[in-house]
């Protein structure tokens, strides 16, 4: 049943973004040596910092497989997605969660399998209050840095402890940085994992960027469909989430998990997904 479901929303994605086009986002670049060379937790924190808009798409080693990533669902909806990456975090999830109830509003988290292993109720608690868990990768790697063996650990051992702690299967992956190649993809798939990126980048993981600017970030690039990127790692983005739903709503978006934008794309694509082809 989760598989069949999972497939269908990888054929939905895939089909709509070799229909439609990719979206002209800002292409990937290389981790600097300098973010490679840091702990991991301060890679974790820098969600983005790979990202060089001066890089151009020739650069980009995961541009040929771009059509098999999702970076928003349908712009002619009023539907979006808030994702929030790096947790479960014993200090601020919870709250997040409490927000997130409080308004009524389903949310993506996409969890690292260490975080999870470090706090499994925490995990289990979001997916109890039914909010859909992506897989994050075990300790947040440079994907593209790892041999095909790596990557299928981090992607397995994510996926095994979200699915012991929580019960919960998780069917969207999100590489760190937004770094993937034909291994990732070929696994991912073989997982029943669609890929999912972003389209609102609010920069919360900077120390500088204010709950103000994470505001503004979103209400500043916001269309139907967004996927934005978020961290539950710090107050700053619960203060500011509290204000992005309220404003967004008086705009008229409606609040999705992944799973649920996915299946939208999949609905207003004309007719079923084609076969996978695999
Ligand atoms: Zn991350």
């Amino acid at each position: 049943m989760w598989r069949t479901r999972a497939q269908n929303i990888r054929s939905a994605a895939i089909e709509r973004m070799r229909s439609c086009g990719v979206q002209a986002l800002a292409c990937l670049a290389l981790v600097s040596s300098l973010w490679l060379g840091e702990s991991q937790v301060s890679l974790a924190n820098s969600e983005t910092a790979a990202v060089d808009r001066n890089t151009t798409d020739s650069q980009c080693a995961s541009s040929d497989y771009r059509s098999y990533y999702v970076y928003s669902g349908s712009e002619e909806g009023n539907l979006i997605a808030l994702t929030y990456d790096d947790g479960p975090n014993r200090r601020f999830t919870p709250y997040l969660i409490e927000i997130l109830m409080k308004k009524q509003v389903p949310a993506t988290f996409f969890f690292l399998g260490k975080q999870v292993a470090m706090y499994p109720s925490v995990a289990k608690f979001v997916a109890n209050m039914g909010f859909e868990i992506g897989n994050h990768t075990y300790s947040h790697p440079n994907l593209r840095k790892l041999s095909q063996t790596e990557i299928q650990d981090e992607l397995i051992k994510a996926q095994e402890i979200i699915k012991s702690s929580t019960g919960m299967t998780p069917t969207v992956l999100r590489p760190p940085y937004m770094l993937s190649n034909r291994t990732v993809v070929e696994l991912a798939q073989k997982m029943g994992l669609a890929i999912v990126f972003w389209s609102v980048d609010t920069q919360d993981w900077r120390p500088s960027t204010t709950k103000q600017q994470i505001i503004e970030a979103v209400m500043s690039q916001v269309t139907g469909g967004s996927i934005i990127l978020m961290h539950d790692r710090n107050t700053k983005t619960l203060e500011a989430t509290e204000e992005i739903i309220d404003l967004l709503r008086a705009k008229g978006y409606e609040f999705v998990t992944i799973s649920r934008l996915l299946e939208e794309m999949q609905a207003s694509t004309s007719g079923p997904a084609s076969p996978e082809q695999e």
